[in-house]
């Protein structure tokens, strides 16, 4: 067979108490144990991720993107520690490291995402971690990581970054030096809009750490949902130049639009960060943001209920495009957010960009009406 079969179970059965006992002795994939261990389904998903993630020693799969990152985080952190995070860090990551983390005697601090290698000047005696999001969630900033990576490793702490926009073939990330890198395979390694999932692949001196947090804490992910993104990678490289393309197409379109500010794209200027972007990455997704000018709540809404082949909702990296109304103000505590319109975050899909574009320019009909 081309593809693994779904492999369900709990208990494996062993011949006899001798097995019993053998089987106690390895704690690697490819070996039946436990159905929380996993089957040759998730073990050749993990693979196949280790594989994309040059310089990686193992990946471990989780259940949602979310407990990719927090159970990271555990991996590395202990009371006492001190860990920094990006200002642009996915809001909820923020709310595990304000909220549990603190609970467990971990301190959280917040740094501008441009920060680059002035990042040394905040690290302190507690500091453990620092946690990168390039480019940032919301605002897209592209950050220094080689200059973080670098500058963390000279202090002995540990860069965790959250991958998702590119993925492993956008940007190699232990490559350019980070230590653990994470992704919401939820949304481009699926691909499909049918199943939550995270991933996080790093190199010899953690793996072992990251792995036994993972089981400790019962983290496993259920054979037929690894079935599913198993499926979905094997279409990963050309969705992303799908995606790479029309969503460039659009985001240079918007630019040229009156009612449009910033477009808050990676490989675009306006961009924070848009140098490091050409400079480090091996290309650009689906998803950005851009700036409705003199838009505020209302003719924002009036603009995005408007639109009919974008669907309204949480996620992208699937199949379909969606429209969402971001308000970056909220999350942030180290630097502020200025730019004075409204900001709609796009991810495009597979559909025609040309589809798009016409629907997005009948939108702005509304908007205006909204407006006057
Ligand atoms: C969606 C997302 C996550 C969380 O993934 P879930 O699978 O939804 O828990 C983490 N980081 C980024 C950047 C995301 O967009």
């Amino acid at each position: 067979m081309v593809n693994p079969p779904v492999w369900r179970g709990s208990t494996h059965l062993y011949d006899d108490v001798a097995h019993l006992k053998e089987g106690l002795k390895s704690n690697d994939d490819g070996h039946f144990f436990y159905g929380r261990r996993g089957s040759p389904t998730q073990w050749s998903l993990a693979e196949a991720l280790t594989e994309m993630e040059p310089g990686a020693a193992g990946t471990m799969l989780y259940p949602s993107g979310v407990a990719a990152i927090s159970c990271s985080l555990l991996a590395v952190l202990q009371p006492g520690d001190e860990v920094l995070l990006t200002d642009s860090s996915y809001d909820p990551s923020r709310s595990f490291a304000d909220a549990f983390l603190k609970r467990m005697g971990v301190t959280a601090r917040y740094y501008d995402p441009l920060i680059g290698s002035g990042i040394a000047s905040l690290f302190g005696p507690q500091t453990r971690a620092v946690l990168m999001e390039s480019p940032g969630s919301l605002t897209f900033e592209v950050q220094d990581i080689p200059a973080i990576c670098r500058a963390a490793r000279a202090a002995d702490i540990v860069t965790l970054l959250d991958n998702t926009w590119a993925t492993s073939r956008f940007f190699p990330a232990l490559e350019q030096g980070v230590d653990i890198t994470m992704v919401a395979a939820t949304k481009y390694i699926v691909g499909h809009s049918d199943v939550m999932m995270g991933a996080v692949t790093t190199h010899d001196k953690y793996w072992a750490r990251l792995r036994r947090t993972a089981q400790q804490l019962g983290q496993v992910v259920s054979p037929d949902d690894a079935y599913l993104a198993a499926r979905g990678l094997r279409t990963l490289e050309v969705r992303l130049r799908q995606h790479e393309a029309s969503a460039l197409e659009i985001a240079h379109w918007l630019k040229g639009r009156p009612e449009v500010g910033l477009v808050l794209h990676p490989a675009l200027s306006d961009c924070p960060g848009h140098e490091l972007w050409k400079r480090d990455f091996k290309g650009s997704s689906g998803l950005f943001s851009f700036e409705l000018k003199h838009g505020d709540d209302q003719s924002r809404a009036a603009f995005i209920d408007a639109l009919q082949l974008f669907g309204i909702g949480y996620s992208w990296g699937g199949f379909e495009s969606l429209a969402l109304p971001v308000d970056p103000r909220k999350h942030r505590t180290a630097t502020t957010w200025s730019a004075s319109g409204a900001l709609v975050r796009l991810h495009i899909g597979l559909e025609d960009p040309d589809d798009l574009i016409a629907d997005l320019a009948k939108a702005f009909e509304y908007y205006h009406s909204a407006q006057s």
